[in-house]
């Protein structure tokens, strides 16, 4: 039996429209970037609703506790983490959410944007949500790490959004025991989304109707 850990990251290209979007992400000088927050937080609440639905028909499924989404501030590593509990991504999966535009939201947008001038462009991404792409505007790099309930296996992705991503399956061990762990390398210039105080305020104004608990943690604790 062939370890998972000894399979080597396979890397892939964005979709073409994914890698415009990127461009435009990584460009952004959209000066309200905070909005990645909640796109990430509002993912990973969804990602617990539809876990809630699955287990109706599968209760086994929702071992791992009631729903949460925990938002951890590493200052000293200049990274934040939003996990969630909720249904995670298997690996095909992390390839279809993460790697093509098949949203319909993300296409109206990419529409929107083809017709628009750069700045105006850039404003767009405050009356669409743009979703997990948004991360790229203040990090240089994500690792998501996922586990899809009821699935022994785990699976990585990463990406610097800049063309391509890696995917690679995972050690169950380090993944959640079911759901989604999304780590940010935040920008130098981003450092201050570590700042206990300024994500808290974040939080309560852009996602306070977000019907999941919400913890924030730093570490190391
Ligand atoms: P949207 O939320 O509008 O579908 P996003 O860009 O925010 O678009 O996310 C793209 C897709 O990635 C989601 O539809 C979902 O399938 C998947 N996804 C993102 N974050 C998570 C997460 N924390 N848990 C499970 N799936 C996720
Ligand atoms: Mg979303």
């Amino acid at each position: 039996m062939t370890n998972p850990t000894d399979v080597a990251p396979e890397t892939r290209s964005f979709e073409a429209d994914v890698a415009k979007l990127l461009h435009l992400m990584v460009h952004s000088v959209y000066s309200d970037k905070d909005v990645f927050l909640r796109e990430l937080i509002s993912n990973a609440a969804d990602a617990c609703e539809k876990l809630r639905y699955e287990s109706l028909s599968d209760p086994a499924l929702a071992a791992g506790g009631s729903p949460q989404v925990t938002v951890t501030l590493d200052p000293e590593a200049r990274q934040l983490m939003i996990e969630d509990n909720g249904i995670g991504m298997s690996e095909a999966e992390l390839v279809e959410a993460l790697g093509t535009i098949a949203r319909s939201g993300t296409k109206a947008f990419m529409e929107r944007v083809a017709s628009a001038k750069d700045a105006e462009g850039t404003q767009l991404i405050g009356q669409f949500g743009v979703g997990f792409y948004s991360a790229f505007m203040v990090a240089d790099r994500v690792d998501v790490l996922s586990r899809r309930a009821g699935s022994d296996q785990a699976a990585r992705w990463s990406s610097d959004g800049l063309g391509t991503y890696t995917v690679q399956s995972a050690d169950t061990g380090e993944a959640p025991e079911h759901g989604t762990r999304v780590l940010l390398h935040l920008k130098e210039d981003a450092a201050s989304y570590t700042e206990r105080y300024r994500v808290q305020q974040i939080i309560k104004d852009q996602s306070g109707h977000v019907p999941v608990p919400i913890f924030l943690k730093e570490k190391p604790d």
